[in-house]
């Protein structure tokens, strides 16, 4: 059975990164999404609420599980049985960073592969951050976010916006 891994900070899942799980998922056996740790970043959303809300919008694929880990990629990958990493690639920014990662991985588990899927065109724009961004703001996100997520999303920037909830 060929196990894969789709890690990310997903805070929130997009419509992008949805993209990447629904193709993924029709090319894998089994797809793990994983919310890992960012040290680097602040999340608007705990890393529960960040799984709570990819398992929402992935119900209706049998063969996607939604985990979290603090693990390093590689040792959780070992751990899980996987044996491909699924990276969504974007335009040029993405790729030396992603490449760096990829190679880092493979040299601590040799057994581990990473995959890239292109962005769709219309998601090669689209991040967390720049839906974060706009969340402020009165604009209409359907295009940008999956529908089931939208009212806790608008609900965690008001809260926000009034100076409490943030994690
Ligand atoms: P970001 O904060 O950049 O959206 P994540 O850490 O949540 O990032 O992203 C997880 C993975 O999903 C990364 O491989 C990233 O390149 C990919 N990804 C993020 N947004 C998109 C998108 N719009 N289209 C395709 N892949 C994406």
């Amino acid at each position: 059975m060929k196990i894969a891994i789709y890690p990310g900070s997903f805070d929130p899942i997009t419509s992008g990164h949805l993209n990447i799980i629904r193709r993924a998922s029709q090319i894998f056996d089994q797809l793990i999404v994983c919310v890992m740790v960012n040290a680097t970043k602040s999340p608007m959303f705990s890393q529960d609420e960040r799984v709570s809300m990819i398992r929402k919008v992935v119900g209706d694929l049998p063969n996607v599980e939604v985990d979290a880990s603090r693990e390093l990629l590689a040792e959780y990958a070992k751990r899980k049985g996987g044996c491909v990493i699924v990276k969504g690639l974007r335009a040029g920014s993405d790729f030396e960073n992603e490449f760096q990662m990829a190679l880092i991985n493979h040299k601590i588990n040799p057994n581990l592969d990473t995959m890239f899927l292109t962005s769709e065109h219309q998601y090669m724009y689209l991040s967390s951050s720049t839906v974060k961004e706009l969340g402020g703001y009165d604009v209409d996100l359907s295009d940008f976010l999956p529908a089931q997520i939208i009212p806790e999303f608008k609900q965690r920037i008001a809260d926000i916006r009034q100076g409490g909830n943030r994690e």
